[in-house]
């Protein structure tokens, strides 16, 4: 068999990091460009060919809107080249999650796109950069990686981008997976699948739109006021994510501010875990809100802004983007 080709696309973040010094505590991330990470990566003497592009170099923060549509210009055209087999994200884990998700949303699944950061930095004792890396290699360049939708691999787990999340600050095993788990182990030598390829149809799901409305996460806590609602609407806010309390809740006041928001409404959980359904404490249906399943408030603002972008609005049809898994 031939090795596989695997296309780089560096943004930036910890995994392109530098402290200057192998025990410094602090650090910049983005300083490493694609040219480096390649010919570290190629000292490793993995079982790739490489070619790579630098689409920017920044902690992920930073990431926005042209960086997104460089991005997704770049893995589109790799996706036709039949020069390349995989395609690598480097990226930083802030919000890794978010970029996977939009991705995973706007490209077919016909090839394995997979992101990777890291914990540490490259100049790091027991920096996970490399390995990661490695770990990303083995993934992109097997042919049971594609159908699943955009990866995320950290830690030698991989996970499905629409499950991803940072759930820790700190660490090496800092991302988690929800409503499941990791669904591969990984090592640079092997490469564990739970299960087969699982998405339906390799076409993409949505459009890749002009631009991404603006819209708000407004965070729920005991006492909360209801002019946080006006603010963001006043701000330009087109579309509202409450990461609630508990079940997707927030104080009354609040909740009858949003139901009057006049702009489309998801309730999403400000808790780590769990989903958000319709209709068990708070009345959807009588307030016109989206719950938003199993997606944390992060990823449910990415597929509200995607579907307001690709002119959806109505809230049934909202809610069924939100059930679909
Ligand atoms: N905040 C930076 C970023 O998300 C560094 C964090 C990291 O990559 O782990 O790019």
């Amino acid at each position: 068999m031939t090795s596989p080709r695997i296309r780089i696309l560096a943004t930036g973040g910890t995994i392109a990091g530098s402290a200057g010094s192998a025990i410094e505590r602090g650090y910049r991330p983005g300083q490493i460009g694609v040219a480096e990470l390649l010919s570290a990566a190629q000292a490793l003497g993995l079982d790739a060919r490489f070619d790579g592009r630098d689409i920017a170099a920044i902690g992920s923060q930073d990431i926005g809107w042209a960086h997104w549509n460089a991005l997704h210009m770049s893995i589109f055209d790799a996706l036709l080249d039949d020069d390349t087999d995989g395609i690598i994200v480097t990226h930083g884990t802030d919000t890794a999650e978010e970029t996977a998700f939009l991705l995973d949303l706007t490209l077919q699944a016909g090839k394995p796109v997979v992101l990777v950061g890291a914990m540490r930095p490259a100049d790091a004792v027991g920096s996970d950069g490399m390995r990661n890396l490695s770990n990303a290699v083995r993934v992109a360049g097997d042919e049971l990686a594609a159908g699943r939708g955009v990866l995320v691999v950290m830690s030698d787990q991989v996970f499905a981008a629409i499950d991803v999340r940072k759930a820790a600050t700190g660490g090496a095993e800092a991302f988690r997976g929800f409503p499941r788990g990791p669904i591969a182990n990984v090592t640079p030598t092997s490469l564990d699948w739970f299960g087969p390829p699982d998405r339906t149809g390799r076409g993409a799901r949505f459009a890749w739109p002009d631009g991404l409305p603006r819209v708000s996460i407004l965070t729920a806590y005991a006492g909360m006021e209801p002019d946080a609602v006006q603010c963001a609407l006043s701000g330009g806010a087109q579309g509202l994510v409450l990461a609630g309390l508990g079940q997707g809740n927030a104080p009354t006041p609040v909740l009858d501010a949003l139901a009057k928001a006049g702009v489309p409404v998801v309730r999403s959980s400000r808790v780590d875990q769990g989903s958000v359904d319709r209709n068990l404490e708070v009345d959807d249906d009588a307030l016109g809100f989206v719950a938003a399943r199993g997606l944390g408030p992060a990823k449910a603002r990415i597929l509200l802004q995607v579907l307001l972008a690709n002119g959806i609005a109505d809230p049934v049809r909202m809610q069924a983007e939100f059930d679909r898994r």
